[in-house]
């Protein structure tokens, strides 16, 4: 990937600073290389996959601000490839001339799925019917509100939820009850279930001056509200993919965002397309991009916080699928046999994050590249069949 452009401009930005030093920041790497930049990580953990590629690790919780300021000082942009910060805290930096990129206003909508909602309605986009609960309310307010919505729904803990953690899909008053008070009687949304026959997703990309790049509508694949795979481009019709295209558009200028955004919907049986979520870095929706796409959606991020021109976003195969990789226990030895089955694959790209595992956890990912004859979703089951066994 990655190949060397002309890029006309002098960049100014070498140094980027990302917060959090997980597998999205490890994906970064090439990238960096290719587009000359270095790359310094602020992460708790030595272990976590992206100290490997980075030119320099702060080694701190990706809320720690302190931590931040020293990142701040030894790079010229500052980016994320997770959300779960501490925007107020991080505020009094860009008085300081910081520069955050994506910016900490839209990072701040992003931390609570009741304002991303907000957002969207604002907006006149379509999303799921919703209420909310700011927490702590009487168990009867939770069951009257619920009742708005109707069974079956969607309990989603507003702040910190990802890979279907903090999501519950609930069929009636005594299960909701019981979901509700094992969050701590959290602050969620209370959303309609809704009956989508597929689920798709968009990556986007935008820089300083407003110039957008979008990557092909993929479909991806839940098991138990988690990404098992993702088909690009999305089987659907042209008129599926020009909607997802301009509500991807509409949202990001709407948003001003400076960098990539993952769009996540539903499509429903008559054709409409509702937002779920928005994601404002790399995504597992955009993780083919690194074999399948001419400019990876890592190096696009790159490009669009440090002010260089964006890279073309088109295909290089007539499709491609990507399986992911989650952790099945906590036994290396069990994951390392099933590795190796993978990579026997000949066309099969495997990408391991060397995370220690445990089930659920994403481990990895497998993108394979097809022709247009190829049945993709042959094609995953095999991969799967692989990792998972018999019972996928
Ligand atoms: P997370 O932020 O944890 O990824 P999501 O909101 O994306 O949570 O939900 C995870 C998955 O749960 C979705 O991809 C979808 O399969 C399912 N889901 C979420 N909301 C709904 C809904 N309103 N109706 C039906 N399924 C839903």
């Amino acid at each position: 990937m990655g190949q060397a452009r002309d890029d006309n401009t002098p960049p100014t930005v070498q140094r980027v600073g990302v917060i959090g030093g997980g597998q999205l920041a490890w994906m970064m790497g090439p990238g960096a290389k290719s587009l000359g930049l270095e790359l310094v990580i602020q992460t708790p953990d030595p272990e976590d996959p992206a100290v490997a590629i980075a030119q320099h690790t702060i080694l701190a919780p990706i809320t720690d601000v302190d931590a931040t300021a020293v990142l701040a000082s030894q790079c010229d942009v500052i980016t994320f490839e997770n959300e779960f910060i501490d925007c107020a805290g991080l505020q009094p930096l860009v008085k300081q001339g910081t520069m955050f990129r994506p910016g900490l206003e839209l990072m701040a909508l992003v931390l609570d799925k009741l304002h991303q909602r907000q957002f969207f309605q604002q907006m006149g986009l379509p999303n799921p019917r919703y209420v909310f609960l700011d927490g702590g309310e009487a168990p009867e307010v939770l069951l009257a509100k619920a009742e708005t919505v109707g069974f079956p729904l969607v309990m989603k803990t507003r702040r910190l939820g990802y890979d279907g953690y903090g999501t519950f899909v609930v069929a009636d008053r005594s299960q909701l009850t019981a979901a509700w008070q094992t969050s701590g009687r959290a602050p969620v949304l209370l959303e309609e279930f809704v009956p989508f026959k597929q689920e798709l997703a968009i990556v986007v990309a935008r820089s300083v001056s407003g110039e957008l790049a979008l990557y092909p509508a993929v479909e991806t694949q839940q098991v138990n509200q988690i990404c098992r795979r993702v088909v690009a481009p999305a089987p659907v019709s042209p008129a599926v993919m020009d909607r997802m295209a301009t509500l991807a558009r509409t949202l990001v200028n709407g948003l001003d965002l400076v960098g990539v955004m993952a769009i996540e919907c539903f499509l429903t049986e008559d054709d409409q397309v509702l937002i779920n979520e928005i994601a404002p870095r790399t995504h597992n929706s955009g993780h083919y991009s690194l074999d399948a796409c001419v400019t990876s959606q890592f190096e696009q991020q790159l490009r669009a916080i440090s002010d260089r021109p964006l890279g073309p976003t088109d295909l290089t195969c007539d499709q491609a699928v990507m399986v992911n990789l989650l952790g099945l226990d906590a036994s290396d030895a069990t994951h390392q046999e099933r590795l190796a089955n993978l990579k026997a694959i000949p066309q099969a790209q495997v990408y391991w994050y060397g995370k220690s595992p445990r089930p659920g956890r994403k481990l990895g990912h497998v993108t394979q590249c097809l022709r247009a004859d190829a049945d993709s979703a042959r094609v995953a089951a095999t991969i799967e069949r692989l990792w998972y066994g018999a019972e996928t």
